[in-house]
Formats: structure tokens, C-alpha cells, sequence
């Protein structure tokens, strides 16, 4: 009996120490071309440190500008097979599975039309109708072939920015949940991932930005607890030319930045790379289109239209106590 006292004393005390020594370590850092910062409650910087390692090792595996990546030499083989590692594979695979489901409004293999215009990039052009037309012959996505770690880009180029973010976050997330991290909140261009609740108690507020304002302003806020919010946009990838804005979310069928009345597009998901692919997904579905398919397939979602309407699927306010902090914008 005395034993056990003793064993459960010493366990409340490690127990107690533990959670004493976790204080709010910040980061902020630059990886696949977006800022990254990390507020994580943990005893030291440990957990960041191998974050910011894990987003290095993806970046260097799926960036189509380092020549060493996966997915380069992939494009740089054209239709040749080439060995990816099991984590690449399994990338391209989810990618392409969501690229079926969405019925190519997802589309991995824009590469050669992303590059055209520039995005990103000092050498932002308006490419004509085409050239346009030419390199959509090398776009269709159903070519790419995965089996096991051996794939075939299939002519096309492929591109996974509209999707690797959110990977990472969900790789994070992982990290976080081994190394025993009970709160934190990292954000990743336009994806975020918050689990647990502020030292007071409160769950982390996350903003959703204000596609009119800058970076920094907000439209409303929603609570996050677990799961990963990311948000397409025109505003964050864009440039103007003789008076029209050309911005970076692209119609498949047309090879040009997709043309409706939207702003942006937020998804909210248990599943990091899901919230990535559907909220670009859904942005180049439109509004009418895309609730409906994210109703039937219960994905979370709330879209901006230029008028300041927000347009969401069921529940979706109520789910994550959205709160609308610019009353120009009208549910
Ligand atoms: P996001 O900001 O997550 O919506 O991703 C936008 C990025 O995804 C772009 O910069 C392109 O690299 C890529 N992209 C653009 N249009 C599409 C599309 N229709 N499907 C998939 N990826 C796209
Ligand atoms: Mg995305």
C-alpha cells in the first residue's frame, strides 16, 4: 500500500512538472514560399526545431522548382517511370484520387500553365489563347501513373502546390501528438492547424482573412480544436496587367485564373491535405457547384463572394462558432 502511494506521488509530481514546464514557444520561419509560425506549449523549442525540419524535408521532396525533388525529376522524365519515395507516392496518390472525386476541378497537372504565367515568380506574363491551348494538351491528369513507389508523370507537369501545405500541417500535427504537445497553433501561408486550448482555457480563434484589407485583417473568426482550416484566395498569388487582375487559381478547362464572383474559399477538415485540396478545389467549382458537392460529401466550407456575401455549408457557423467581425459582410 505504502508502495503505491509512493509510485502515485512520484507520478502526480512528473505529471505536475510537466505541465508546469510547458510555456508558449514561438517560431517564426520561411518554408515553400510562405511564412510559417508555430506558437507551441511545450518545455522547449525541441518540437519546433523538428517541425521546421519535417516542412524542410517535404519541401525538398515535392517542390517543382528544386531539381532534386521527386516531383522535378518526376516532370524532368516526362513519361518515363521514376522511383519516389513511399511518402511521394503516397502524396501524388491522394492527390489524384482527389483530382477524380472533384472531378479535375482539383487538378495536380497544371505545372506547364502555372509556369507560363509566372506566379510567384519576377516573370509574371499574360500568356495568350494559344499558347494556352497548347500546353493544356499536356494537362490531363488520368496519364500520371503511381504504382508503389514507381510513378509516370504521363507528358504532364505536375504540380502539387494546391495541396502539400496542407499535407505538411498534417504531418505537424503528428509530431505534435507523438512529442506529447497538448496545445498549439501553427499556421502555414493559408492553412492553419490549432489543437487544445490557451492557458486560459479558451480555444484558439482563428481568423479568416478579409480578402479586401490586408494581410492582416479579418473578416471573422472561427475556433479550432484539432482539426486544419485553409483558405484559397485570389488575393494572395496575383499581379495586374492594363487594368485587369490575374490571380493564381486556375480553370482546368481553359488554362486561366477561374472567372466567377468569388473571393475566397475556406475548408475546414479533420484531414490536412483535405482541407488544402478542397478549398482550391471548391474555389474553382464556384459557389453554386461547390456547396453542393461539399453537402454531399460533408465537407465544411464557407465561401466569399466579391459582394461580401458569405455563403456556408450546414452548420458550419455553428460548428466552429464563427463570428463575423466586419458587419459589411452579410450571411
Ligand atoms: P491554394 O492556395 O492552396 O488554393 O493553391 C493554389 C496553388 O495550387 C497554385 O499556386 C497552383 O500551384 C495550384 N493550382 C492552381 N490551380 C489549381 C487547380 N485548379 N487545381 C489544383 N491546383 C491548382
Ligand atoms: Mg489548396
Amino acid at each position: 500500500m505504502k508502495r503505491l502511494f509512493l509510485c502515485l506521488l512520484i507520478l502526480f509530481s512528473a505529471l505536475s512538472l510537466l505541465s508546469c514546464s510547458a510555456s508558449a514557444q514561438t517560431n517564426e520561419s520561411f518554408a515553400m514560399d510562405t511564412v510559417i509560425r508555430q506558437t507551441v506549449y511545450a518545455p522547449d523549442d525541441t518540437v519546433i526545431k523538428q517541425n521546421n525540419q519535417i516542412l524542410r524535408a517535404l519541401e525538398d521532396a515535392t517542390s517543382k522548382t528544386i531539381e532534386t525533388s521527386d516531383i522535378a525529376r518526376l516532370n524532368a522524365a516526362n513519361d518515363q517511370d521514376v522511383e519516389l519515395s513511399a511518402e511521394t507516392a503516397r502524396i501524388l496518390e491522394l492527390c489524384l484520387e482527389e483530382a477524380q472525386r472533384t472531378d479535375g476541378a482539383f487538378h495536380p497537372a497544371l505545372g506547364t500553365i502555372m509556369s507560363a504565367w509566372g506566379f510567384g515568380t519576377e516573370n509574371t506574363r499574360v500568356p495568350d489563347k494559344r499558347e494556352l491551348e497548347q500546353l493544356l494538351l499536356h494537362t490531363d491528369y488520368t496519364n500520371i501513373t503511381v504504382n508503389g513507389t514507381q510513378a509516370n508523370a504521363g507528358g504532364t507537369q505536375i504540380d502539387l502546390g494546391g495541396a502539400v501545405k496542407g499535407y505538411a500541417l498534417g504531418k505537424i500535427a503528428e509530431n505534435l501528438e507523438q512529442n506529447n504537445v497538448s496545445a498549439a497553433i501553427i499556421s502555414l501561408g493559408g492553412s492553419i492547424y490549432a489543437k487544445g486550448t490557451k492557458p486560459d482555457g479558451s480555444k484558439f480563434k482563428v481568423g479568416i482573412r478579409d480578402p479586401f484589407g490586408s494581410e492582416n485583417d479579418y473578416m471573422g473568426t472561427i475556433s479550432l480544436d484539432g482539426s486544419f482550416v485553409s483558405t484559397s484566395g485570389i488575393y494572395s498569388r496575383g499581379f495586374e496587367q492594363d487594368g485587369a487582375y490575374y490571380h493564381h487559381l486556375i480553370d482546368p478547362k481553359t488554362g486561366m485564373p477561374v472567372e466567377n464572383n468569388l473571393e475566397s474559399v475556406t475548408v475546414v477538415s479533420p484531414a490536412g491535405i483535405l482541407s488544402d485540396i478542397y478549398s482550391t478545389a471548391l474555389f474553382v467549382m464556384g459557389p453554386e457547384q461547390g456547396l453542393k458537392f461539399a453537402q454531399q460529401n460533408g465537407i465544411d466550407a464557407l465561401y466569399l463572394t466579391r459582394d461580401k456575401q458569405i455563403l456556408a455549408t450546414d452548420g458550419f457557423a455553428q460548428k466552429y462558432e464563427f463570428a463575423i467581425k466586419n458587419q459589411e459582410y452579410q450571411e
